[in-house]
Order: structure tokens, then sequence, then C-alpha cells
């Protein structure tokens, strides 16, 4: 990357985005670290200057985001491109997860869906035409989750004919993807979700990153056909189960050691051309 490559990443105040946010300072990239609050945002961007002796080296500021608020995503594109001439590396991180009491709720699956799949489809396609040229390219990486498999062993779609259209590139499409999402959200409105269709495990958090891998694919697909020097790739990892406030601080790894993929796939040198692909522990996985 060149020096100073600029990094947005999203819900950054804490947890893996901050640690994402982090790691990439440490790297030598320009951050710019977002999150919806703008206390906690300039606390955290404030911590990261705070790593290296007078902040020598490390190049942060903070930039409010709200990826559920299409005013903001445009507002945000809108001073990304006049203050910084556009961006390199997008790290879409934000998300929401509110499988914890006993069910859940209308309006909980409409958030979910809203922040982790709509949220990430506005940021790669708010950010896309500012993603700026170069030799080096630029890359999207999307925090996503092993329970948004299409084929997961325990947790997966249950009608077949879905599964293989969007695991089938020829099949594949946003209208899928929508259909899939609308389908799902009138089911969660109307009460009758049939369990046997739908993921088994935090069922609206599993279908929210179904939804975010198989656009990560599409997009993919859709960006592999530019020009050199005008590549943007597009990848998708799992970051494990992470202590953060989203699994009340259960899981077996360290944010830090959560975001470390996601790091190594913004900082993967180029010519190794990984566009399209989901990842674990440095490892590519299957959708
Ligand atoms: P946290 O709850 O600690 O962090 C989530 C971040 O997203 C917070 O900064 C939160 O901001 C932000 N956020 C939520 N909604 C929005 C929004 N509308 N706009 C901008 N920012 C928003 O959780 P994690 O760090 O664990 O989660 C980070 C990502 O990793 C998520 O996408 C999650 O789904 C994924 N993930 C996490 C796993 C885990 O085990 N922890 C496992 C698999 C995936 P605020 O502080 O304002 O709420």
């Amino acid at each position: 990357l060149e020096p100073r490559a600029v990094a947005v990443v999203t819900g950054a105040n804490r947890g893996i985005g901050f640690e994402a946010a982090r790691q990439l300072a440490l790297h030598g990239l320009h951050v710019v670290l977002t999150s919806r609050d703008a206390a906690r945002g300039q606390d955290a961007a404030e911590r990261i200057r705070g790593e290296a002796p007078d902040g020598a080296g490390v190049s942060v500021e903070w930039r409010q985001l709200d990826v559920a608020d299409a005013a903001s995503v445009e507002a945000f594109a809108t001073w990304a491109l006049e203050t910084h001439g556009g961006i390199h590396v997008l790290v879409n991180n934000a998300g929401v997860n509110f499988n914890k009491g006993p069910d859940n709720s209308v309006e909980f699956a409409e958030q979910v869906i809203e922040t982790n799949y709509y949220g990430t489809k506005r940021m790669i396609d708010a950010m896309i035409p500012l993603m700026i040229p170069s030799p080096y390219g630029a890359r999207i990486v999307n925090v996503s989750s092993r329970l948004g498999r299409v084929n997961g062993r325990r947790n997966r779609i249950g009608e077949t004919s879905l599964r293989d259209q969007l695991l089938n590139d020829d099949c594949l499409s946003e209208q899928l993807i929508d259909e899939m999402i609308k389908k799902f959200l009138e089911q969660v409105r109307q009460g009758t979700l049939s369990s046997n269709q739908w993921p088994q495990m935090y069922t609206d958090y599993s279908v929210s990153k179904l939804a975010v891998n198989a656009y990560t694919r599409l997009m993919s697909r859709r960006l592999s056909d530019r020009p050199e020097g005008q590549k943007v790739y597009i990848n998708c990892f799992c970051p494990g189960w992470v202590k953060t406030a989203m699994t009340d601080w259960e899981g077996n790894i360290s944010a830090e050691e959560g975001a470390d993929t996601g790091v190594w796939l913004a900082l993967l040198p180029f010519e190794l051309g990984t566009n399209g692909k989901f990842f674990a522990e440095r490892r590519e996985i299957s959708f």
C-alpha cells in the first residue's frame, strides 16, 4: 500500500472495529475511525494516538457515521471525497445482534438486517466510486460470521433450491438476496417464520450475515472486470467467537485476535488478487 493510504473502519469505537482501526494505524495507514456516537468515537481515536510517543507515526481521525442512516452515509462519502480525494481501504465492521433474550422482536430483526446487511451494502455502494485507483488497488473487507454460511453444518437455509441459487454465480443477483430478505422479514412480521426454512441459531443475525456474504461474492464479480490500476478487491471474514460487548465478553479470543484476519486481508499484497472469498484465521473457508 502507499504510505498513508486512507482506511475507513465502521463501528470502530469499540470491539473488533476498534482493534482493526488500531492495527491499521500502527501499520502506518491513515485511519478514519468512524462511530455513530461522537464522544465514544473521539475517545477511541485518542486512545490509539496515545499508543505512540507524542502520537508520532500514528495518524487517526474520527468522523461520525451511522451506517443505518442513508443521510449519514451520504454526508460521509461527500466528506471523504472532499477531504481525502477518496479512500483505499474500507472495513465494514459495524454490526448488531440482539439474540440474547428468549426470542427476538420484529423491531430487533428489522434493526439487525438494516444495520448488518443494508448498512454494509450502503457503505459498499457509496464508497466504491470513491476508491482511489492506483497500482496498489483498493480493498473492502466485510466483517461477517460463520453463522451466515449457506451450507453450515448446523445452521443453514432449509430450502435446497435457495441454497443452490445463492451458491451459483449464474443465479446470484441483488434481486435474489433482496427477495430472500423481504421474504424473511415478512414472515417475522406476520409471525409465520418456519424454523426449518431459516438458520436455526441466531436466526435474524445469521440471515443478515448470509446476505453480507452473498453481496460480497456478487460485488467481487461486478468489480472483477475493472482494468488494471482501477481494481477493487472485496472479501469477507469471520473473526471467530470474540470477547466483546456483542458476546457479553464471552468468546474464546480477544478483540485483538478477532481483528487479525480482517487487517491481514486489508494489507494483503494486491498481486495475489484475492477477491470474493470468505476467510477465518487467515485461511479461506467455504461459503
Ligand atoms: P461490539 O458490539 O463490541 O461492536 C459493534 C460496533 O458496531 C460498535 O462500535 C457499535 O457502535 C457499532 N454499530 C452498531 N450499529 C451501528 C450503526 N448503525 N452505525 C455505525 N456503527 C454501528 O461487537 P463486535 O466488536 O463483536 O462486532 C463487530 C463485528 O464483528 C460485527 O459486525 C459482528 O457482527 C461481527 N462478529 C462478531 C463476533 C463476536 O464473537 N464478537 C463473531 C462474528 C462476527 P455503538 O458502540 O454505538 O453501539
